[in-house]
């Protein structure tokens, strides 16, 4: 075993689908070609959107396609504490605020400024509540940031990026109205507590890294390497999601959907059973993304 740890992080919203075993096979392949470890999370963090039952069916999908996690699994449901005092910590050091904000405050807010959506729709938070809640009942707690905070980090794959995070994304939750941590608090703290060094997932997520480094950054914990992988497209040209009804993997035929994935990934067909696919496509791996000196 190397010093390498590496993740797979699904969220229980549903069965995995071949868009996600793309992400699965590729953290698998990465933590095996360093001869590191490999983990699996359940992000059940949000606890409206998770199915009850599915952390399971995702396990042995999993298992099913001959990927197993060298610990047991954790799950984020179960670690709320933690969070809060990752939270705590921020507010602390005022670099968290509660917010009493609706979407509908933030909205008008944002016309009155002669200011509408940034990217993905999203809204950059104004910054009411910066200063106080002036007898509103907070609802939400928010990240400061304040600094000017550009972010640079480089990915394993899609080369250098950069985002400044106080002017693109603003001052983003931490914790929600409805008491659930935001996955960015969470992920931050999980992947440092478990260890892990490179993060491997689908390029979807490229844009949430830079406000992780920045928590990362205020919290003082390390900042691990971050490889982005290729989506899988639908029919419709967008990215294959349980939230367009993309089919769970059928896993009575795990080489198939293996195959499926690893050619996303540019690795070359295999002949054989499961276990010899996934050696070869190690060694494989190891050229493309851990070159020996
Ligand atoms: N739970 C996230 C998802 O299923 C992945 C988070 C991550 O890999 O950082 O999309």
């Amino acid at each position: 075993m190397t010093g390498y740890t590496g993740r797979f992080a699904p969220s229980p919203t549903g069965p995995l689908h071949a868009g996600s075993l793309v992400a699965a096979l590729a953290s698998w392949l990465d933590a095996k070609a360093h001869g590191g470890r490999w983990l699996v999370r359940i992000e059940d963090v949000d606890t409206a959107r998770c199915v009850p039952g599915l952390d399971r069916v995702i396990l042995q999908q999993l298992t099913a396609c001959g990927l197993h996690p060298d610990a047991l699994p954790l799950w984020q449901s179960q670690r709320s504490a933690r969070y809060q005092q990752a939270l705590d910590q921020l507010v602390a050091r005022d670099l968290a605020y509660p917010c009493a904000c609706s979407r509908k405050d933030i909205e008008t807010a944002l016309s009155r400024l002669g200011q509408g959506r940034a990217r993905h729709g999203e809204l950059v938070y104004p910054g009411t509540c910066r200063t106080g809640l002036h007898g509103r009942t907070g609802r939400a707690w928010r990240l400061r940031t304040d600094a000017k905070t550009i972010i640079h980090w480089s990915d394993r794959r899609l080369g250098p990026q950069q985002q400044d995070v106080a002017t693109e994304i603003g001052d983003f939750v931490l914790k929600r109205v409805d008491g659930c941590f935001a996955y960015q608090l969470a992920v931050v703290v999980d992947d440092a507590e478990q260890g892990v060094t490179n993060v491997v997932r689908g390029e979807d997520l490229t844009d949430n890294t830079a406000r992780q480094i920045l928590l990362q950054q205020f919290l003082g914990l390390p900042t691990p390497r971050y490889l982005h992988t290729p989506l899988v497209l639908g029919e419709n040209g967008e990215k294959l999601s349980k939230q367009n009804g993309a089919q769970s993997l059928d896993t009575t035929e795990p080489l198939a959907a293996l195959k499926r994935a690893a050619s996303v990934l540019g690795l070359p067909e295999h002949s054989g059973s499961t276990a010899e696919a996934l050696s070869a496509w190690v060694t494989y791996w190891q050229r493309l993304y851990n070159p020996v000196p």
